[in-house]
């Protein structure tokens, strides 16, 4: 097997979790160019199935949209059968669904806390479970989390308190499972991207691109398909010694 060919997915399933628009987006269209057949999940899953369709028609991939709400320990499973049942086989999973709240520490309220966690600890959690199950009877499957820069520093001036720590929880949470089930055949790493243009980064405040644009040793945000190499590459055979490790992907945002 030529080097280039570990990189290849092809003859493999790959579930992205909020894979309809931004990050996700990107790295189901990354996941299906590199040979993988994908399931998009999310919460939107008319979204998801438009989605889907285009993605198959440009890769010629199997690419199956379905309804996703990864708090919900029930709708992680039935994405695992989906995977399955439309595809035979069920080999990665991109936890990439997230959720994040700009306000001071004094300013988030309980909801906003538990908003945040259910997603990006719960969720990532009770979808990792309902995908390691599988793996664990396959003896082989890899995960990769999408963690942030944002779980090694601390963000101003959008103070983002819960996401910082919801993102620390993902990269020990990658390392713990990494551990855990490497007798299993399953290997879990995560990648940390630092800000890219999508909804979630208040991309247009003044404030903001001073401190991360004006002030970043690359003057830039990321775009949404320079995460997706680095996925691809956790996913596949090319990192087959690679598990728990949380990848940095930040145009050189964390050095400062
Ligand atoms: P978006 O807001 O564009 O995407 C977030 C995705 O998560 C959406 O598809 C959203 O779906 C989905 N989601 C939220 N809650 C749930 C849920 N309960 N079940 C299923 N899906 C859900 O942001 P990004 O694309 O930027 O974020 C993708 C990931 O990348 C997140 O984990 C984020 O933390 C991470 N990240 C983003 C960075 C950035 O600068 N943009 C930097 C570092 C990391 P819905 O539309 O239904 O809410």
């Amino acid at each position: 097997m030529s080097i280039l060919d570990t990189f290849s997915l092809s003859g493999r399933t790959a579930l992205v979790t909020g894979g309809y628009k931004g990050i996700g987006l990107a790295l189901a269209r990354g996941l299906a160019e590199a040979g993988a057949d994908v399931v998009i999940g999310a919460r939107d899953g008319e979204a998801s199935e438009e989605v889907a369709r285009q993605i198959a028609e440009e890769t010629g991939r199997t690419v199956v949209g379905t309804r996703l709400d990864v708090t919900d320990a029930q709708s992680c499973v039935a994405a695992v059968e989906v995977a399955l049942g439309r595809t035979g086989r069920f080999d990665i999973l991109v936890n990439n669904a997230g959720a994040c709240i700009h306000a001071p520490a004094l300013e988030v309220t309980d909801e906003d806390w538990d908003a945040v966690m259910d997603v990006n600890v719960g969720g990532l959690w009770k979808m990792s479970r309902a995908a390691g199950t599988h793996f664990a009877e396959a003896g082989s499957g890899t995960i990769v989390n999408i963690g942030s820069m944002s779980g090694g520093i601390v963000n101003r001036p959008q103070w983002q308190p819960a996401y910082n720590a919801s993102k620390a929880a993902v990269h020990h949470l990658t390392k713990s499972l990494a551990a855990e089930w490497a007798p299993l055949g399953i290997r879990v790493n995560a990648v940390a991207p630092g800000y890219v243009k999508t909804e979630m980064a208040p991309v247009d405040d003044p404030a903001f691109r001073a401190r991360w644009i004006d002030d970043a040793p690359m003057q830039r945000f990321a775009m949404p398909e320079e995460i997706a190499p680095a996925v691809v590459f956790l996913a596949s055979d090319a990192s087959s010694f690679m598990t728990g490790s949380v990848v940095t992907i930040d145009g050189g945002y964390s050095v400062f």
